[in-house]
C-alpha cells in the first residue's frame, strides 16, 4: 500500500475492476514510484511494478501529457542495449492552491508545484481576535488563482479539527461547527477542493520530505493541539473521523475547563498559549519546570497510543522555544518509563525538523493524492 493508493500492478483487467480502474491504478502505482524526487526509466518501472512493457508505456504517455511526469535525459548505459529515457515528477506544468488555517494571525496560502513546494506565497492579515470565514477564504483563494502559472489541479485546505469528506465537522479553534467548505468553493472555482485536518497535512510532508517513515505518530502543538497517526503509509482516519484528536482528551478530570465542555484536555494544559502565559513571568528555573511538566503531560497523553499500536517513532512540531529539548526529553522519559519493555522497543520521540511551510506542502500533497485516486 503507498500514500497515493495503488495496491498492486493490474496487467489485465479482472472481472471486478473496469479498464479506468486498471488505468487509475497504475496511474498511481507509477506516480508513487517517482514521488517525489526518484528517476526512472520506463524499464526500470516495469521491473519494479511487474506491470509489461505496454502497460507502462500507455500509462507514461498519458502522464506525460497531463502534465504529470516529464522525461529528464538519458540513464546510464548498462552495457549491451540501447539507453532508456528517464522520467520524473514534473514540477513546471500544473499547479497546485493549498491554504493553512492554523495561524494564529493570518489566513496564509501558496501556489506549490507537484511536490507541493511553495511557488508563490499569499496571504490575509486578521484583526485582533478576528476568525477566519468562508469569505475570505474565497478571497484568498481568488487571489492565488491569478498566482499560478501553470494549470491548477486542486485546491486544498488544511484545517485544525474534525475534517469529514469536505466538511470541518468541529473545529473549537476556529469555533467552527459543520462548515462546509468544498460544497461553496468547488461551486465558485469549478475546481476540485480538498479539505484535510492539518496535523494529517503536516504528517505527509514529514512522510515526504523529512524523517518520518510508514509508522508514526505526529504531534502539533500550537494554540491547538493535533496529532496525526500513520500505519503502513495509511493515515487512520476513525469512525467519527476524529483520529488524532488528543488535544480533547483529558489527562486531569479535575484540570482547567476547555470548551469542549470537559476538564483538563490536554489541549488547556500545554498548547502554546498556556504555556505562554505561564512562561512571560517566569524566571529560567521556572521556565524549566514549566516545560518540564508540560513534556510529561505529553508522554502520558502519548504512552497508551504509543503502546498500544506499538509504535516506534513520535515526532512533535511546534515552536523551538516551546518544544524544546527540556520538553522533549521529559516527554522521552515518560514515554521510556511507561512504554519501554523487553516486548515493546525503544519508541523515539523527536522534534520536527520541517519548516513554516509544512502545511500548505502537506496540504498539496493531500490534493495529488485525491487527484490521482480520480
Ligand atoms: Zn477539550
Amino acid at each position: 500500500m503507498s500514500l497515493f493508493g495503488a495496491a498492486s500492478p493490474s496487467n489485465n483487467q479482472s472481472a471486478k475492476s473496469s479498464p479506468a480502474d486498471v488505468r487509475r491504478n497504475n496511474r498511481q502505482l507509477i506516480f508513487s514510484l517517482l514521488f517525489p524526487t526518484n528517476q526512472y526509466s520506463r524499464a526500470d518501472l516495469g521491473r519494479l511494478t511487474g506491470l509489461s512493457r505496454v502497460a507502462v508505456s500507455d500509462v507514461v504517455s498519458q502522464m506525460l501529457d497531463e502534465g504529470l511526469l516529464r522525461e529528464t535525459g538519458q540513464a546510464p548505459s548498462g552495457g549491451k542495449g540501447k539507453r532508456g529515457t528517464l522520467l520524473s515528477i514534473d514540477i513546471d506544468r500544473l499547479n497546485i492552491i493549498s491554504l493553512d488555517l492554523t495561524q494564529d494571525h493570518m489566513l496564509h496560502g501558496a501556489v506549490t508545484n507537484l511536490l507541493g513546494q511553495a511557488l508563490r506565497h499569499a496571504e490575509i492579515t486578521l484583526g485582533a481576535g478576528e476568525r477566519v470565514t468562508l469569505g475570505m477564504i474565497g478571497e484568498l483563494i481568488e487571489k492565488m488563482m491569478g498566482m499560478a502559472d501553470g494549470t491548477v489541479i486542486g485546491i486544498g485546505i488544511a484545517s485544525p479539527g474534525v475534517v469529514d469528506g469536505g466538511v470541518v465537522k468541529r473545529s473549537t479553534w476556529l469555533d467552527w461547527h459543520d462548515m462546509d467548505l468544498s460544497t461553496p468553493l468547488q461551486e465558485r472555482f469549478g475546481i476540485n477542493v480538498t479539505v484535510t485536518n492539518d496535523a494529517t497535512a503536516a504528517m505527509l510532508t514529514e512522510r515526504f520530505f523529512g524523517q518520518g517513515d510508514r509508522n508514526m505518530i505526529f504531534v502539533r502543538i500550537e494554540s491547538g493541539i493535533g496529532s496525526a497517526i500513520l500505519i503502513n503509509d495509511t493515515p487512520v482516519k476513525g469512525e467519527m473521523h476524529a483520529a488524532g484528536e488528543i488535544g480533547h482528551i483529558s489527562i486531569d478530570l479535575n484540570g482547567p475547563e476547555c470548551p469542549c465542555g470537559k476538564h483538563g484536555c490536554l489541549e488547556t494544559m500545554i498548547s502554546d498559549h498556556v504555556l505562554r502565559k505561564q512562561l512571560i513571568h517566569a524566571d529560567e528555573q521556572q521556565k524549566i519546570q514549566i516545560l518540564d511538566r508540560a513534556g510529561q503531560h505529553l508522554g502520558q497523553a502519548l504512552s497508551m497510543p504509543v503502546g498500544l499500536l506499538d509504535m516506534a517513532d513520535v515526532c512533535v512540531y511546534g515552536q523551538p522555544d516551546i518544544v524544546n529539548a527540556t520538553f522533549i526529553d521529559a516527554a522521552q522519559q515518560y514515554l521510556d518509563a511507561s512504554t519501554s519493555s523487553t516486548f515493546h522497543k525503544h519508541t523515539v520521540i523527536r522534534r520536527c525538523e520541517c519548516g513554516s511551510d509544512i502545511t500548505v506542502q502537506g496540504e498539496a500533497i493531500a490534493v495529488l493524492v485525491h487527484y490521482l485516486s480520480q
